[in-house]
């Protein structure tokens, strides 16, 4: 079994930029993903367009150009799938890291094989796990954690649950496509992050009343053709053939606590020291937004991509 400096596990743009810079350092490395290249993105809305500009997202200044200033999915999958063909980056897609054993060395046991490592990169991101509403019906098939684009619900009577840049940009594509559309949004306004273009498109289509929304609202329960809902010390409920439910994601905690990192305070943050990002257990280390814990909006593309650097720094004084 060849022994690995370092196996990387995640194959989104975070792996990849440790990648990058392992090679720079001459440590040998392997990344583990359980999808494809930049499995995250590719699972986002089809016709997303990121917040940041596409020179935010560039990794070891790989140019990522794009015709318009901030890139779209498609352009983000074009840009990490180059850079693993062209930097030749070692990387096993379709194989899903299962668990982790130390004795003097990491032994990881994925859905293929068996790999030994002196250290691992959890670069697993949140975006596989959806913050659930936990509430009657949420497991219907026509309740979904997430939206891929608005064809399938023309004509359809949809709540779509946040006020999230997923919530509004799901309920400005569905109404402009013919659904209707009600917002039930738990908070009293649109999220402050939506992205500042968006956000006066949605205010205005509800002041205007072409999407409705229900502010301090909270779902109670769902069933086959109804959403039922607190508002205004009143149950209320509507007509319903589709529930949005995007109400974030999460990273996996489990996965983290099995492999023994600590999680830390109500956001369950894993413990990680946050010069070298190496956790509570000796050679595990975090890259990416998955060391957010709950506070997934803490972390993105363009202030984590650094956090490849700051580990192999660390690893390549150790190795
Ligand atoms: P991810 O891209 O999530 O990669 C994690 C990878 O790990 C995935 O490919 C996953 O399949 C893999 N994985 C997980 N578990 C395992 C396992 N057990 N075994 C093997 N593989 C595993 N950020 C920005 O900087 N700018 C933006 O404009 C922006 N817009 C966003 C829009 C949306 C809709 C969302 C959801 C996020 C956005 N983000 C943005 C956040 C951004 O997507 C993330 O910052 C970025 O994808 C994080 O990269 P990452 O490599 O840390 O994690």
């Amino acid at each position: 079994m060849n022994l690995y400096d370092v196996v990387i596990i995640g194959g989104g743009p975070i792996g990849i930029a440790c990648a990058i810079e392992a090679q720079k350092k001459n440590l040998s490395y392997l990344i583990i993903e359980k999808g494809t290249i930049a499995n995250s993105i590719y699972h986002y809305p089809l016709y997303m367009r990121f917040f940041s500009t596409a020179n935010l997202l560039e990794i070891d200044n790989i140019p990522f150009i794009t015709t318009d200033p901030k890139p779209g999915r498609k352009d983000a999958l074009e840009y990490f799938q180059a850079i693993v063909r062209t930097r030749k980056i070692n990387i096993h897609l379709y194989e899903e890291m299962l668990s982790v054993e130390k004795s003097k060395n990491f032994h990881i046991t994925t859905t293929k094989a068996t790999y030994e490592a002196k250290h691992i990169i959890l670069a697993t991101g949140f975006y596989d796990i959806p913050n659930l509403m936990h509430v009657k019906g949420e497991n219907l098939p026509k309740v979904k954690h997430y939206y891929t684009e608005p064809y399938p619900y023309t004509h359809q009577n949809v709540v779509v649950v946040g006020a999230s840049n997923s919530s509004v940009d799901a309920a400005l594509e569905i109404y402009r496509k013919g659904g209707n559309v009600t917002m039930l949004i738990r908070g009293s306004a649109i999220g402050e992050r939506v992205k500042y273009w968006i956000k006066p498109d949605i205010e205005n289509r509800i002041s205007e009343g072409s999407i409705k929304a229900y502010f301090n609202a909270q779902i109670t329960e769902i069933t086959e053709d109804k959403v039922f809902f607190q508002h205004e010390n009143e149950i209320k409920f509507l007509d319903n053939d589709f529930v949005l439910a995007l109400t974030g994601y999460l990273p996996n905690f489990k996965m983290l606590q099995n492999l023994g990192i600590e999680l830390q305070g109500e956001d369950l943050i894993p413990q990680h020291n946050t010069e070298t990002m190496e956790t509570n257990v000796k050679g595990i280390y975090l890259a990416g937004v998955v060391c957010g814990g709950k506070q997934t909006h803490l972390w993105f593309i363009e202030n984590s991509r650094i956090h490849a650097k700051m580990i192999m720094e660390h690893i390549s004084q150790s190795a």
